[in-house]
């Protein structure tokens, strides 16, 4: 993985985070306050526009600057949290120029892991980490095994997009949706959403130059 990897993603999660608008501004407005597309809109655009800066630092540099800017630009809660995750990758690939697959696995990890410490929350409560977690624990799998990359990008897709529904029968016990008790029972979270989103147009894109 390069930098230029990580440009190219940000730019195709922002296509796809925009594709997706209506779903995604209807599942906040439900069991949230409606403000979640915006939060994350506002995040790609602003990275979007930081291609050039990013350009030229290795990969570890360009996400701690990633999660430098996410901090001051996206709100909510979901701001802090996507923050801590680039900001952790970014520790975690310590200056390496081309980390490759099972160092980027580790890395994703321990952004998963700064999300699960930032905002206190573990699997089943109805957060973006049910997508997040298993889909850490699935790529270093995946990366362990030595699985071809259009079967690890087909695999991380249909288990982000299970685990986005999943969240559906779940009680929130976290964030703004955590005061509706039962009345979260029958929507998707909106951050199980987002990931679920990301996670696809990278996969799209890996498939693509694969
Ligand atoms: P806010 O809830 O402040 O309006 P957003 O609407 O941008 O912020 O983000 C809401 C999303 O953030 C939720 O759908 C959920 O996935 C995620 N989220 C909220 N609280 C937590 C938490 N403590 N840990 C992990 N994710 C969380
Ligand atoms: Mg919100």
């Amino acid at each position: 993985m390069n930098t230029q990897h990580i440009i190219d993603a940000l730019v195709a999660v922002q296509a796809a985070i925009v594709a997706n608008e209506a779903d995604i501004e209807s599942l906040d407005r439900a069991i949230g306050d409606g403000d979640h597309f915006i939060n994350v809109r506002r995040g790609c655009e602003v990275l979007v526009a930081m291609q050039a800066d990013l350009a030229p630092l290795a990969p570890s540099a360009a996400l701690n600057k990633i999660g430098m800017k996410l901090l001051s630009t996206i709100g909510g809660a979901s701001g802090p949290l996507i923050s801590s995750c680039f900001l952790a990758m970014g520790k975690a690939l310590n200056g390496s120029e081309q980390p490759d697959r099972r160092q980027f696995a580790a890395a994703f990890t321990a952004g998963v892991d700064a999300i699960r410490a930032r905002g206190k929350a573990d699997l089943g409560e109805k957060t973006m980490l049910d997508v997040l977690i298993p889909a850490a624990r699935q790529l270093v799998a995946l990366a362990e095994a030595d699985t071809p990359l259009p079967e690890i990008c087909a695999q991380m897709k249909a288990e982000a997009h299970r685990n986005m529904l999943a969240t559906r029968d779940m009680l929130a016990t976290k964030g703004r949706a955590a005061f509706l008790g039962e009345r979260a029972l029958g929507h998707i979270d909106p951050g199980s959403k987002t990931c679920e989103v990301a996670i696809g147009a990278i996969c799209d894109l890996m498939e693509e130059a694969a």
